[in-house]
C-alpha cells in the first residue's frame, strides 16, 4: 500500500536549498558504486515473486517469505538476523467468489416468441479484503448508486436488501489513489444506513484487471460484504440499468475468516562501531496481496532492502551507528507490522536516527517526504546531494499516511519516505498483473544505491539528524501541516488523542 496524502497538506511545495557536501562524500560514493555493481537482486526478487508468490499474513507463502528474508539477509552479510512476531486480529482469505447478472429485455413482438426474455452473464468479481462473507443469494435486484455520494444514494431510492453498484474513476495518479481510499468509508456508511445487501465497486483499472483492496484500517473485519467487479462488467450493468432494464445478481462470497494470527517482521543489522546503540532503519514491507505476486508492491523494495545491506557491507565503509534493515509484515492490513515494531521498541526510539522507507514500485525516485519535519530540511538537502545524479532532488515536509514510516512518525522519529513517479505502479496496483515482469531493474538498482547511501549518511552524521519530537511537538507538526483532518479521515486521530497510538505524553 502507499497512498500519498499530500493533497491534504498545505505545505506540498518542495524546498530546494543550496547543497553542501556531506561530511564524507568519498564513503557515500563508494556505497553508491558498490550498489550499482551486479548483484543477486533480480534472482532474489524472482524467488520471492515467482516461487513464493503473493504473501498474505497467515498463509504458507508469507511464512516462506519470512524464511526468504532471513536467508537473503544472511547471504548478504548481515551481522545479525532475527524475526519478531506480532498479532493480527483476524485471518482472512477469499473463497470462490461468484457473481452472475441477469437482465430482462424485450424481443420484438412482430415475430413468433416476442415478449420479455431473460439473459445472464458471468460478472468477474473478487471480494474486498477483510470484508465479511456473504451466503449465496439469488436474484437480488441491482441498483446504480452513482459515485456513492449522499445525493446519489437519495436518488437511488429504496435500496434496502439490494446490491448497490458504485462507479469509480480510472486510477491514473497518486491523487486518484488517495481518493479511492478516502471515498470508500463514507460510501460504506451510507450503504449500511440504507441497509444494502452488498456493495459492488467498479474496478478502477480497465481491461478486466481485478485487484485486492481493503477498506478496514487495522486488520478488523469490515462491516458489509463488498466485491470489486471488472470495470467492463460494471459499465455493462450500469448501461443496462440506465436504459431502464432490470438487473438481478446471484452472488456468493464464501470468504474464510478466522481468529488471531501471528505474523513476523524480519530484522537484520549491520552494527555501528562508535554508537552501536543508535540506529537507522531502512525498511520495506514484505507482505503483499495475492492476486498477483506482489512484485511492484512491494517485493521489489523488499529485495532493495536486502541488496542495500549487501552493498553497504561490500563497500567496506565503516558505520558510526547501527543500521537495521527491516522487512515488515501486515502492511497491507493497516501498517500492522511496523506499528507493532514501533510500539514494542518505544523505549529505545530516543536512539533512532532516522527511518527510510520505499513502497512505490520502481518509478523514479524524485525525493523524500520528511514527515512534516521542517527542522531537518537543511541537513537532509545536503544528504541527498550525492543522489542528484539519479534525479533525487526534492524534500517535502508533509506528513503522510499509507506506509511503514507512519508509526515511527507518530513516535517523533525522523522519517524519509521515497517519493516516486507513478510509472507503471498504479495500473498494476494490488492487481493480478503485479508480477515480476513489471519491475524496472535498471531503476531499482539506482534505488538500492539511493537507499544505501542515505542510510549510511544518516548512520554516519556526527549527531543524529534531528531530535525525537515530544507528543506536543508532534501534534503541533500535525497542525502546521494541516494533517489533523487526514488523521481523522484515517481513523487515527482518536487513538492519538487517547494515547493508544503514537508518542506518549
Ligand atoms: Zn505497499
Amino acid at each position: 500500500m502507499r497512498t500519498v496524502r499530500a493533497l491534504l497538506c498545505v505545505c506540498i511545495c518542495s524546498f530546494t536549498f543550496a547543497s553542501s557536501p556531506p561530511a564524507d562524500n568519498g564513503a557515500v560514493n563508494q556505497v553508491i558504486q558498490t550498489a550499482l555493481q551486479p548483484s543477486p537482486l533480480q534472482d532474489n526478487l524472482r524467488r520471492l515473486t515467482d516461487e513464493i508468490g503473493g504473501r498474505v499474513p497467515g498463509t504458507r507463502a508469507m511464512e516462506h517469505a519470512v524464511q526468504w528474508g532471513m536467508q537473503a539477509f544472511s547471504a548478504a552479510g548481515a551481522d545479525l538476523v532475527h524475526s519478531e512476531s506480532f498479532e493480527i486480529p483476524y485471518s482472512w482469505s477469499e473463497g470462490a467468489t461468484e457473481m452472475t447478472a441477469t437482465t430482462a429485455h424485450q424481443i420484438s413482438s412482430t415475430g413468433v416468441g416476442g415478449g420479455t426474455v431473460l439473459s445472464s452473464f458471468r460478472v468477474r468479481a473478487v471480494s474486498v479484503a477483510w470484508a465479511p462473507a456473504l451466503e449465496p443469494v439469488k436474484h437480488v435486484p441491482m441498483l446504480d448508486v452513482g459515485e456513492g455520494t449522499d445525493a446519489d444514494f437519495q436518488k437511488a431510492g429504496d435500496i434496502s436488501g439490494k446490491i448497490a453498484l458504485v462507479h469509480t474513476t480510472v486510477l491514473k495518479t497518486w491523487a486518484d489513489l488517495f481518493a479511492e481510499y478516502a471515498n470508500a468509508p463514507p460510501i460504506i456508511n451510507r450503504a449500511l444506513k440504507a441497509n444494502v445487501k452488498a456493495l459492488a465497486f467498479m474496478a478502477t483499472r480497465e481491461h478486466d484487471i481485478l485487484y485486492r483492496h481493503t477498506n478496514s484500517g487495522a486488520g478488523e473485519i469490515d462491516r458489509l460484504p463488498m466485491v470489486i467487479v471488472a470495470r467492463e462488467d460494471g459499465e455493462r450493468i450500469a448501461r443496462l440499468l440506465a436504459a431502464g432494464s432490470l438487473v438481478w445478481a446471484d452472488l456468493a462470497i464464501p470468504n474464510q475468516i478466522g481468529g488471531p494470527l501471528k505474523s513476523s517482521n524480519v530484522v537484520a543489522e549491520l552494527r555501528g562501531r562508535e554508537k552501536p546503540d543508535e540506529f537507522v532503519i531502512l525498511g520495506a514491507h514484505l507482505d503483499s496481496w495475492e492476486l498477483g505476486t506482489g512484485a511492484l508492491d512491494n517485493g521489489c523494495n523488499a529485495a532493495l532492502v536486502v541488496d542495500a545491506l549487501r552493498a553497504i557491507k561490500a563497500s567496506g565503509v565503516p558505520l558510526r551507528r547501527t543500521i537495521r534493515f527491516i522487512l515488515f509484515s501486515g502492511e497491507e492490513q493497516g501498517l500492522l507490522g511496523s506499528r507493532a515494531y514501533a510500539t514494542n521498541h518505544r523505549a529505545e526510539l530516543d536512539k533512532a536516527a532516522g527511518v527510510v522507507i520505499y513502497d512505490s514500485g520502481t518509478g523514479k525516485t524524485t525525493g523524500f517526504s520528511v514527515g512534516g519535519r521542517k527542522d531537518l530540511l537543511l541537513i537532509a538537502q545536503a544528504l541527498i546531494g550525492p543522489l542528484g545524479q539519479f534525479g533525487v532532488n526534492d524534500l517535502k515536509p508533509d506528513m503522510e499516511w499509507g506506509t511503514d514510516h507512519f508509526d515511527f512518525m507518530l513516535e517523533g522519529v525522523p522519517t524519509f519516505v521515497a517519493d516516486q513517479e507513478e510509472a507503471n505502479y498504479l495500473e498494476n496496483y494490488h492487481a493480478v498483473s503485479d508480477t515480476y515482469d513489471k519491475v524496472d531493474f535498471s531503476q531499482l538498482k539506482k534505488h538500492v544505491a539511493e537507499a544505501a547511501a542515505l542510510a549510511v549518511e544518516l548512520a554516519n552524521l556526527p549527531e543524529k539528524i534531528g531530535a525525537r519530537l515530544t507528543h506536543d511537538q508532534i501534534e503541533q507538526t500535525m497542525r502546521d501541516t494541516n494533517s489533523v483532518e487526514m488523521m481523522k479521515a484515517d481513523g487515527v486521530w482518536d487513538d492519538w488523542v487517547s494515547g493508544k497510538r503514537g508518542r506518549q505524553k
